[in-house]
C-alpha cells in the first residue's frame, strides 16, 4: 500500500497527532431507553451507537446452548456513514467483524450464568473514519456494563499500525488507506489477555512487537475513558429532598 501521499511532516501526522497519540474520544452511557444497556461513542470522526438486549431466551430454540448464553454481536455500517454510499445490509466485512466481536465479548461475559439465553449486542456505525471495529467493540463493552451483564473485565480495543516506516497508534482514514499495516487489538485490561488480534498489511517481527505493545498501551488509555463514562452515569447519588 505504498503511495505518494505524505502522512508525516516534522514528526507530526496529517491531523497533527504525534505517533503515539490517540484521536479524541467521547463516551456517553445509557442513551437509549428501550435497550437494557447502551452507549454512544465518538472516536475521532467515528460515531457509534451500541445497544444491548438480554439476556433473554434464545429463539429459535435450536440456537440455545443448555450450558451457557450465546453472544450475538451485530456490527452494521449505515449507508450514509462512509464517503461512497454503502449498500445497506450485511456483507462479508460486517459478518466478519460481527463474528470477531462476538467471540471477543464471549470470552469476558460470564456466559455460564445464563444457559439457553442470548445476549444481543447491536453496533451501529453512524459515521466511519477507520478503526470502527475497535470503536464498536469499545462501545459494546460499555453498553454491556450499562445492561448489568456480569463480566470478568471491561474489554477494550485500539489499533496500531505502520505509516511511512513508522509504527503509530490509532490510524486515521488516510493513514488506513495509504499506510502499510493496521493491527486492531482488543484486550481484557486487567490481565492484558488478548481477545482480538487482526492484521492487515505487512510488518517485520520487530515492528509487530512494537505495534502490539503500542496498541495495548492505547487500550489502557481508552479503558480509562470507558471507566470514567460509566462512573459519570452511576456515581450520582439521589439528592436529598427539602
Ligand atoms: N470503509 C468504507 N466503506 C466500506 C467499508 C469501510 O468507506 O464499505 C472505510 C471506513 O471509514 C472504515 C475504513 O474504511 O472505517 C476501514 O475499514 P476496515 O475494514 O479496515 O475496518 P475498521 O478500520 O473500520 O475497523
Amino acid at each position: 500500500m505504498k503511495s505518494d501521499v505524505k502522512l508525516f511532516e516534522n514528526g507530526r501526522r496529517l491531523d497533527g497527532r504525534k505517533p503515539d497519540e490517540l484521536r479524541k474520544i467521547k463516551i456517553e452511557v445509557g442513551v437509549l431507553h428501550r435497550a437494557e444497556g447502551s452507549c454512544y461513542l465518538e472516536w475521532g470522526n467515528n460515531k457509534i451507537l451500541a445497544a444491548v438486549y438480554g439476556p433473554r431466551e434464545a429463539i429459535p430454540r435450536h440456537t440455545q446452548n443448555p450450558l451457557r448464553a450465546i453472544v450475538n454481536a451485530r456490527y452494521n455500517m449505515a449507508a450514509f456513514s462512509v464517503d461512497e454510499r454503502k449498500r445497506p445490509g450485511p456483507d462479508r466485512r460486517s459478518r466478519e467483524i460481527s463474528k470477531v466481536i462476538s467471540e471477543a465479548l464471549e470470552n469476558v461475559i460470564l456466559v455460564e450464568k445464563f444457559p439457553r439465553a442470548t445476549i444481543d449486542v447491536n453496533i451501529e456505525v453512524l459515521d466511519a473514519e477507520a478503526g470502527t471495529r475497535c470503536a464498536g467493540l469499545t462501545a459494546a463493552a460499555v453498553a454491556l456494563v450499562d445492561a448489568g451483564i456480569p463480566m470478568r473485565d471491561i474489554p477494550v480495543a485500539c489499533a496500531a499500525g505502520k505509516i511511512e516506516d513508522q509504527v503509530v497508534l490509532d490510524l486515521g482514514k488516510e493513514e488506513d488507506n495509504y499506510g502499510s499495516a493496521d493491527l486492531p487489538v482488543a484486550i481484557s485490561p486487567r490481565t492484558n489477555e488478548i481477545l482480538l488480534l487482526q492484521m492487515d498489511g505487512h510488518l517485520t517481527v520487530e515492528e509487530f512487537d512494537k505495534a502490539l505493545d503500542l496498541a495495548i498501551k492505547g487500550c489502557h488509555i481508552v479503558s480509562e475513558f470507558q471507566k470514567k463514562a460509566i462512573l459519570e452515569k452511576y456515581r450520582h447519588i439521589p439528592k436529598e429532598v427539602g
